[in-house]
């Protein structure tokens, strides 16, 4: 009997992670674990571990590390614990490895998943972030290691299923696709008051209406950063330029999105808002699994909107079209400007509507360059940071003397 492919999920504590592990647990016969990882957070993981008994279990901080370690150490000590970035990037290029969860969020995420796309995996990519620093440079180790890139983000998944046959991410541009419908539920604050957003505390901005998402994602969505992300995301996946995508506002969130076709043809894929779908799609493609998903009732959907977004509410969109138009390091500038700005929200250091300013600035501020090697990739990342956050204590100094 073949043995079952075998998986690192990285980021399996979070919300991806946890969604694939339940998809894997209802396809036990299907799948294997062998790598999971997570930053810190020790009792989800030993409970992950117990019950998906993987050969290695990795976390990003030492302390954390050694507190699993322990834990594992009487019920489970045949799973081998790890710490830190480079054991990250070796499980996620094991040779028993065939598939890695890129479920990691932000740019902590991307050696790791470059990892996999180098060593052949099928990659299944829910780290946006790392496609948007690294675009290019990753999508030429996704061909040089031979692996498959299939998206999981709900939104390029959904493309990636109305796409012609045959197609896959890197397989140059799709034949006959005119355009792409990227759509947006417009979050939290679609409709809020503009003089009010100011006010927005990190807990409004994570209750997003439909999905159930981390916080940093949570934040990105109610900014819209998280659609000018996915606009950069999916014209690297798509080979497509931004003239060929269009964002449009639907608030229901039950198409995922839309690709339009010579003929006049428009393919969309719709179902509940749960990235379990997703998840099992890019997981078992081009076959089906159960994803523990219920079944769309149309008849209680009833009603699909659609508007433009409107780039006065959510700057955040605009910065991301105007970074991807300046090239070079400009995208990876803008992400880590953004993780920075949005951090700092979270932490109730700055207001909601600071964060597109914060963005902004640091993107005036850096010298943009080409992208073209990892080092300077993570090096305009550090050096995003270190402006964003300058930017930031600036803010706060301004605002204590004020
Ligand atoms: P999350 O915050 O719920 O989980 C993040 C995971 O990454 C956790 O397991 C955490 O331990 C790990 N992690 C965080 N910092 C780390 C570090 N420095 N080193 C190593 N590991 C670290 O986030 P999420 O919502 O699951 O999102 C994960 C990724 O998937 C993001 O890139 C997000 O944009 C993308 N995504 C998420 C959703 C969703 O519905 N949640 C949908 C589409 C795309
Ligand atoms: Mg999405």
């Amino acid at each position: 009997m073949k043995e079952r492919p075998g998986i690192t999920v990285l980021g399996a504590t979070g919300s991806i992670g946890v969604s694939t592990l339940d998809v894997i647990r209802r396809n036990s016969d299907r799948y294997r674990v062998v790598a999971l990882t997570a930053n810190q957070d020790v009792d989800r993981l030993v409970a992950q571990c117990l019950e998906h008994r993987p050969e290695f279990a990795v976390m990003a901080d030492e302390d954390a590390a050694e507190q699993l370690q322990g834990r594992l150490h009487e019920q489970a000590p045949d799973i081998e614990v790890m710490s830190g970035l480079e054991a990250l990037v070796k499980v996620a290029g094991l040779e028993n490895v065939d598939c890695v969860m890129a479920g990691i969020v932000g740019a902590a995420g991307l050696l790791p998943t470059v990892e996999a796309a180098k060593s052949g995996k099928r990659v299944l990519l829910a780290n946006k972030e790392a496609l948007v620093m690294s675009g290019s440079l990753f999508m030429q180790q996704v061909q040089a290691g031979g692996a498959e890139l299939l998206p999981v983000d709900s939104e390029h998944n959904a493309i990636f299923q109305c796409m012609p046959q045959g197609f896959l991410a890197g397989s140059g541009q799709p034949e006959g696709v005119v355009k792409i419908l990227l759509t947006a539920s417009g979050g939290p604050f679609r409709t809020t008051a503009l003089d009010q957003l100011s006010d927005i505390t990190p807990e409004q901005a994570c209750r997003h209406p439909n999905w159930d998402m981390g916080r940093k994602i949570s934040v990105d969505s109610a900014t819209m950063m998280n659609k000018g992300l996915e606009l950069i995301e999916a014209c690297w996946l798509f080979s497509v330029p931004e003239s060929m995508l269009q964002v449009l506002i639907h608030p229901q969130s039950v198409i995922h999105s839309m690709v339009q076709y010579r003929d006049g043809s428009v393919l969309a894929q719709l179902g509940n808002p749960d990235m379990r779908t997703p998840i099992a799609h890019s997981l078992a493609w081009p076959e089906r699994i159960d994803a523990g998903v219920d079944v769309l009732d149309m008849l209680k959907t009833a009603r699909l909107d659609f508007e433009p977004p409107d780039l006065q509410r959510f700057p955040c969109l605009r910065l991301a079209q105007e970074a991807w138009r300046a090239g070079g390091t400009a995208s990876a500038v803008l992400n880590a400007a953004n993780e920075v700005a949005v951090h700092a929200f979270l932490e109730g250091r700055i207001n909601f509507t600071s964060i597109p300013g914060v963005i902004e600035s640091t993107l005036a501020e850096v010298t943009l360059r080409d992208a073209d090697s990892f080092d300077v990739i993570l090096e305009e990342d550090a050096l995003a940071r270190a402006c964003a956050n300058e930017m930031i204590a600036a803010r706060q100094r301004k605002r204590a003397n004020v």
